[in-house]
């Protein structure tokens, strides 16, 4: 099978992870701050607080800024989960606002539209969560300039996209947003096996992302509301989680970030492959990439125009039937179970319940051969010419 994304590993990975095996931390050791100011650079941002994931992450975000029962936090409906899940662990309401079908990204019109009402009726959000999908940044300044506007704070959740660039500028820097989320999900760009990492310019904020990730402990004697009482002394001050990443997931990932670069040129290159199959398509349309950012390409996304619902997915289980791992990002969060029993119904985002019966993800990865893409591209015309 070719599956649609998976990591690339080689001998400098084994031999990073093998060297702290070896060594006297497995976790709270160097490699963890060692990954967390490589990336920090990598992305021209002061501070990076590494964690076991982007959800936990996500979920330390929206706690650092504040978020709690009775406030409201929007993000996008084409997303994962996690990307809304982390404002109910903070028992929070969530909503959703509307994608614009040609990027997959959280649409800044219907964004604007929506806080318009919202401010009439007094019930803004507190924090926005835009969504890099498929790894292409969202239109950020618009985002920052309605953040401005209407005192929402705003988490990117870049775990497509680190790598990616914003009019020309790394996402992750913290410009327009104050927090930036990476996943490290073996999927995503660059893996650590699982971890994620909370990027941001507010060293205030960093602080508490560090608290929270450790059970709210601390032992800064700056930071102590009494004098020490030995060596041993530290103090919990709020209420933290266990949320660190090992020794381990750090040396892997420091050693994978050592090739982003390269891992997001490849996927550009195997873009433009696929793109440059399609052109010719009338009813298939690629995602298309705004001309002023750099996709890292988390995910290969086209739309297939014309397809009713059941012969869009006989498509994914022909491509399944054939080696080939068609997948569909994403399901709209709201139609999922669980927030449907919250209130959510069909209809709440039209565009993005359209791109849903219109969207196959296509495989996607470094190491991915010619031969392989112009198997899938073959093997989707066989399937749309027996149509
Ligand atoms: C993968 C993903 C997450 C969660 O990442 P984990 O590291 O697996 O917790 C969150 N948001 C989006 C958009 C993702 O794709």
């Amino acid at each position: 099978m070719i599956p649609y994304g998976r990591q690339l590993l080689d001998q400098d990975d084994y031999d990073a992870v093998l060297q702290v095996l070896q060594s006297h931390w497995l976790t709270q050791g160097p490699a963890v701050p060692a990954f967390e100011q490589a990336v920090a650079a990598a992305c021209q941002a002061p501070f990076a607080v590494a964690m076991n994931s982007a959800t936990s992450a996500l979920h330390l975000a929206c706690l650092a800024l504040g978020v709690g029962p009775g406030d409201r936090v929007w993000t996008s409906p084409n997303s994962f989960v996690a990307s809304a899940n982390c404002a109910r662990y903070c028992h929070a309401d969530v909503d959703f606002v509307d994608i614009e079908p040609e990027t997959g990204n959280l649409c800044t019109t219907a964004l604007a539209i929506k806080l318009r009402q919202a401010a009439a009726q007094n019930r803004l959000p507190k924090v926005v969560i835009p969504v890099h999908f498929a790894g292409q940044p969202c239109d950020m300044l618009q985002i920052a300039e309605l953040a401005a506007e209407y005192g929402f704070s705003v988490i990117e959740d870049a775990s497509h996209a680190i790598g990616a660039h914003y009019q020309q500028q790394a996402v992750g820097n913290g410009m327009l947003s104050d927090i930036t989320v990476f996943s490290f999900h073996p999927v995503k760009i660059i893996t650590a096996a699982e971890g994620g990492m909370a990027l941001t310019r507010d060293p205030a904020l960093a602080r508490k992302l560090q608290l929270l990730r450790s059970h709210g402990i601390t032992s800064d004697a700056a930071e102590l509301t009494e004098p020490s009482h030995g060596p041993w002394y530290y103090q919990q001050q709020i209420l933290g989680f266990n949320y660190r990443m090992t020794d381990l997931q750090a040396a892997l990932g420091l050693s994978q970030l050592h090739k982003l670069s390269t891992f997001v040129s490849e996927r550009n290159q195997l873009a433009t492959f696929y793109d440059s199959q399609f052109a010719g398509h009338t009813n298939i349309v690629p995602l298309h990439v705004k001309s002023d950012r750099h996709s890292s390409y988390h995910l290969y996304v086209i739309r297939i125009k014309g397809l009713s619902r059941r012969q869009h997915k006989a498509c994914v289980e022909f491509l399944r039937g054939k080696g080939i791992v068609g997948h569909l990002h994403y399901i709209p969060i709201y139609l999922q179970p669980y927030y449907q029993q919250l209130g959510f119904h069909p209809g709440h985002c039209p565009n993005a319940e359209h791109y849903y019966a219109e969207a196959v993800t296509l495989p996607l990865f470094p190491g991915l051969k010619t031969s392989e893409q112009q198997y899938v591209v073959a093997t989707l015309n066989a399937f749309l010419s027996s149509i």
